[in-house]
Parts: structure tokens; C-alpha cells; sequence
């Protein structure tokens, strides 16, 4: 499995943010659940809690928490980092 886009930021909060709109259960080292990215019935999408990206072995969508909300919310990357950054201070969740 590889990340993209993780740039070395380590947030620790990708999990927690997939988590909010997918159902996510504990799988080897990390975290997978259905991908709402592409029609999903069988769970292919993994969370790495170690690496803190996400990869899906359905539609072969990978990247970091940034990636994450450009691709769900159909945003450019300066959007979604705001977007991130809001939603970390509202979790309580600094930026490293
Ligand atoms: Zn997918």
C-alpha cells in the first residue's frame, strides 16, 4: 500500500475523519470499511492508522486527510485544507 500524497504530515485524524461518514472496522493494521467514493459492496477501502492515508482497493483512490476531503467534497486542495483545519480545531486536534 502506498500514499501519495502524505507529504509527511502526521495528524493522526485521517481515521477519525473517514470515520464520520464511513463505517470503519479494525483490519490488520489498521482500518477499512466501504469506500463512498466509487459503488462499494465489499469493504475495499483500507485506513492506515500507522501511516495515516488512505488507500482503496476498489477505484484506486490513495492520499491523506487533504486528499481525503478534495475527493469527497469535490474540492481543490486549498479549500480542502481549510477545511481541514476547521475541523480540526472543532476536534480539538492540533496540526503538527
Ligand atoms: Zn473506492
Amino acid at each position: 500500500m502506498q500514499c501519495d500524497s502524505n507529504n509527511g504530515r502526521n495528524d493522526m485524524s485521517l481515521a477519525a475523519l473517514v470515520g464520520e461518514t464511513v463505517s470503519l472496522e479494525r483490519h490488520a493494521s489498521g482500518l477499512r470499511g466501504a469506500c463512498p467514493l466509487h459503488s462499494d459492496p465489499s469493504r475495499s477501502l483500507y485506513v492506515s492508522t500507522v501511516l495515516d492515508c488512505f488507500h482503496c482497493f476498489g477505484c484506486g483512490r490513495s492520499g491523506d486527510a487533504v486528499k481525503w476531503i478534495m475527493i469527497r467534497d469535490r474540492r481543490d486542495r486549498e479549500t480542502a485544507e481549510a477545511i481541514l483545519e476547521v475541523w480540526q480545531k472543532g476536534k480539538g486536534l492540533g496540526r503538527l
